[in-house]
């Protein structure tokens, strides 16, 4: 039976094992997908035990999606590009490191209908989902992009960084992203902004799931803004690691009989 997993610290709200459970039984695979948390300092030998093991593939999170790098033999160029790896293939016994999120972002906003051409966006964080969501906005043609960051970003970056005072001077701007975990699960009640700091967007993302409605989502659909949570690019990355280790296409119809399942373990 082939084994697959997500590498991560800390990893006991994952959804991530109903997904891919989900996808196993719709692919007719007998597999499994268990959560190994491991701590910084065991990562290279956890990545030892998966190819001595025989790991199909696994997926990576916080904190290790750049450390991870290093780690690996090769490197797919989009995953070069945007420094971050969430998606391992073991191909007899070599690594292959890809990124699934910037595939599930695009999804999430095209399931949302949100339109980036000639778009302004502003995004809050500097981490491995800020740099993959500018990214993603910048090549589909996003004419502007910032990033929001509470100090100079490292490594530094291409896209132009403000501070979160600056944003009480912007001026009117399409799509808000936030790629900070503020808000997310137990910390239900943070907001990374105020109400009054989320005028200027008309649309505001965020890539939080847990809850799927987060504080900052509630301050913008309040204010009339239209609103998207992550659970979408969740399922999506999860689709598209999937197409990685099974080596064929799935369709993406699929996480609109995915999610139904994880509201209710999300509601539970
Ligand atoms: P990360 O690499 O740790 O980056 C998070 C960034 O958020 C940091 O670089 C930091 O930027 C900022 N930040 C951290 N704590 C903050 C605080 N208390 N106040 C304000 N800003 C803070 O994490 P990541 O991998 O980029 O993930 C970011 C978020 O996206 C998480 O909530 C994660 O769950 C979510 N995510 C969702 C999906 C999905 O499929 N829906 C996929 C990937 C990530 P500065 O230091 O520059 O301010």
């Amino acid at each position: 039976m082939s084994f697959y997993g997500l590498l991560g610290a800390a990893l006991g709200h994952s959804l991530s094992p109903a997904i891919h459970k989900y996808l196993f039984r719709h692919l007719e695979l007998t597999a499994s997908y268990s959560l190994f948390s491991v701590a910084s300092e065991q990562l290279a030998a956890a990545m030892d035990g998966l190819k001595l093991l025989g790991a199909g593939g696994v997926n990576v999170t916080v904190p290790y999606k750049r450390q991870i790098i290093p780690l690996l033999d090769e490197l797919d160029p989009a995953a070069a590009r945007l420094g971050a790896v969430n998606t391992i293939a073991f191909y007899q016994g070599r690594t292959v490191g890809y990124n699934t999120d910037y595939t599930g972002f695009g999804i999430m906003l095209d399931q949302a209908q949100v339109g980036v051409r000639n778009k302004t966006a502003v995004v809050l964080g500097s981490g491995g989902a800020a740099r993959m969501a500018a990214y993603w906005l910048s090549d589909h043609g996003c004419s502007d992009v910032k990033l929001v960051s509470r100090s100079q970003p490292e490594p530094a970056t291409e896209f132009a960084v403000i501070d979160y005072a600056a944003l009480s001077g912007l001026s009117p701007t399409d799509l808000l992203v936030n790629a900070t975990p503020v808000g997310m699960y137990p910390d239900i009640g943070a907001s990374p902004l105020i109400a009054n700091q989320l005028a200027p967007f008309a649309t505001v993302i965020d890539l939080i799931y847990n809850p799927q409605t987060t504080c900052l989502l509630k301050l913008a659909y309040d204010q009339g803004s239209q609103t998207v949570n992550g659970l979408s690019m969740l399922v999506a990355q999860a689709v598209a690691a999937q197409e990685i280790w099974q080596q064929r296409r799935i369709d993406y119809a699929i996480i609109n009989e995915i999610i139904p399942c994880l509201l209710v373990q999300l509601n539970k």
